[in-house]
């Protein structure tokens, strides 16, 4: 028997903390979505879709009953992520809601009755006048749009990330109408490049018709790893003969299903490796798993090679996980994200380009010493659990893809970050930004440098800084 208190777990954290910006939960709340009959044929269309649905019905305690309304004689598209083989979108749609529900909310199909509860709108593609205000989200390439219909005028492709950011968008829009925000404002209206993080439609280059994903090894597989590895398994263009290394040592628990969009309710207690495995185009992506802690991985005879680490994407939350990925093997390329609330960041780093690293500005995990470790002392040190939420970090993950795929396509190396990227989920505002490493870090230290460039810099051909890269003023 599942428990919606745990599934809800970061849910409920996350309003307690901001409970002074939102009003009470609408007690009898409903999500209707509904496809615009075009933008669903599409894939772009069937990606926005089947990511909303994904983080919707992961929102748990705040909804009680979740509604669909889409043609059945829509056919499912491939690449696009269900964990199931329900032919068409409509059933796949359906049992995907069945396999992360255990009674937590009521699954409908069609125009809601009148007299039921209050229901909240959203749109996939274009909003429908006959039906009441909500909200319509769509992406197309690397544009994600709230309420903004410039997406029409753009040809279809087959990109993800757009539509993945745009339904991310599109569930903290729900997420504000379930907790109704103290403060009344407009409705929003957002029009965002994951390209380079601005409002403009031209910054939505086509991504290769194939790309090659080169070895490239991820550590950690929960919230933030598993979007990050939908996005890539959701990039048609995509293939992988090098090996696409995932290391996570952990097991899904119920307090995970909230937030891992690999996941359905049956995979609770599974080694998250083997849910990936199922879950993934293992063979298209040539990936591997590794059931072992990132500092385990690194010391296998068979990884002992620093050159193999050219580029490591970090997707580990404690300080002490992200040291090891830092400073273990000395990346070439670095990209972390992290998540804080409402808000996430998406970081590159390279150790000797005088801008922070992965631990810079990180708080540091508690260290509890024999002479504290009361159980009353051990309580004051523990870290606050980081309560963000399954539309938060899915967003960073799928950046953080962008991120990587801007790495490996060299005519995209231009859109990738210098160092920081910050967003603000809840209102799609997101802003680069360059800082200077903390002189307090480890990296600060003319070894750490002399180490980086006795690995990577005796070899380099054409590197940092003279490939392209955006500056931020
Ligand atoms: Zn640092």
């Amino acid at each position: 028997m599942i428990d919606i208190n745990k599934l809800a777990d970061r849910h409920e954290r996350l309003h307690k903390r901001h409970q002074s910006a939102f009003g009470s939960q609408l007690p009898d709340a409903g999500v209707v979505i509904v496809a615009d009959p075009n933008f669903i044929r599409t894939f772009s269309g069937q990606v926005t879709w089947a990511t909303l649905l994904n983080l919707i019905a992961r929102l748990y305690k705040g909804i009680r009953h979740i509604r669909i309304v889409v043609d059945s004689d829509v056919p499912r598209l491939s690449h696009v992520f269900f964990p199931n083989a329900s032919e068409g979108l409509r059933a796949a749609s359906l049992r995907f809601l069945e396999q992360l529900n255990e009674d937590a909310f009521t699954i409908g199909e069609g125009l809601p009755p009148n007299d039921g509860p209050d229901w909240i709108w959203i749109h996939v593609g274009a909003w429908d006048p006959r039906h009441p205000p909500g909200t319509a989200v769509a992406g197309q390439g690397w544009l994600a749009f709230v309420n903004d219909e410039s997406w029409r005028g753009l040809a279809s492709v087959s990109n993800p990330i757009g539509p993945m950011v745009a339904a991310c968008l599109g569930t903290a829009e729900i997420y504000k109408a379930l907790y109704p925000l103290s403060d009344k404002r407009e409705q929003t209206r957002i029009v965002l490049s994951a390209f380079d993080y601005s409002a403009d439609l031209s910054s939505n280059p086509v991504l290769p018709a194939s790309i090659h994903l080169p070895e490239t090894y991820i550590a950690g597989c929960g919230a933030v790893g598993m979007a990050l590895l939908l996005l890539l398994n959701s990039t048609p263009a995509i293939s992988s003969g090098s090996g696409l290394h995932v290391v996570e040592d952990d097991a899904l628990d119920d307090t995970n299903m909230n937030r891992c969009v690999l996941t359905i309710l049956e995979d609770v207690n599974s080694r998250k490796t083997k849910i990936i495995e199922e879950r993934l185009d293992t063979a298209r992506l040539a990936l591997k798993t590794h059931d072992l802690k990132w500092q385990a991985f690194v010391h296998a005879p068979e990884y002992s090679d620093a050159l193999n680490f050219e580029r490591v994407v970090s997707c580990v939350d404690k300080y002490s996980a992200r040291e090891a990925v830092q400073y273990d093997r000395l990346p070439k390329v670095l990209l972390t994200a992290g998540t804080g609330d409402f808000l996430l960041s998406v970081s590159r780093h390279v150790l000797d380009d005088g801008l922070s690293c992965g631990l810079c500005y990180q708080a540091k995990d508690p260290e509890v010493g024999c002479a504290i470790a009361t159980e009353g002392a051990q309580r004051a040190f523990e870290v606050p659990v980081d309560p963000s939420i399954s539309f938060v970090s899915a967003c960073a993950g799928v950046l953080l893809g962008g991120e990587l795929l801007k790495e490996i396509i060299p005519e995209l190396n231009i859109g990738r970050i210098q160092n920081t990227v910050r967003m603000q989920v809840l209102t799609g505002a997101a802003k680069e930004k360059a800082r200077a490493k903390d002189p307090g870090c480890n990296c600060s230290s003319k070894y750490v440098a002399i180490g980086y460039k006795n690995t990577w810099r005796s070899s380099d051909v054409a590197d940092e800084p003279s490939s392209p890269s955006r500056t931020i003023t």
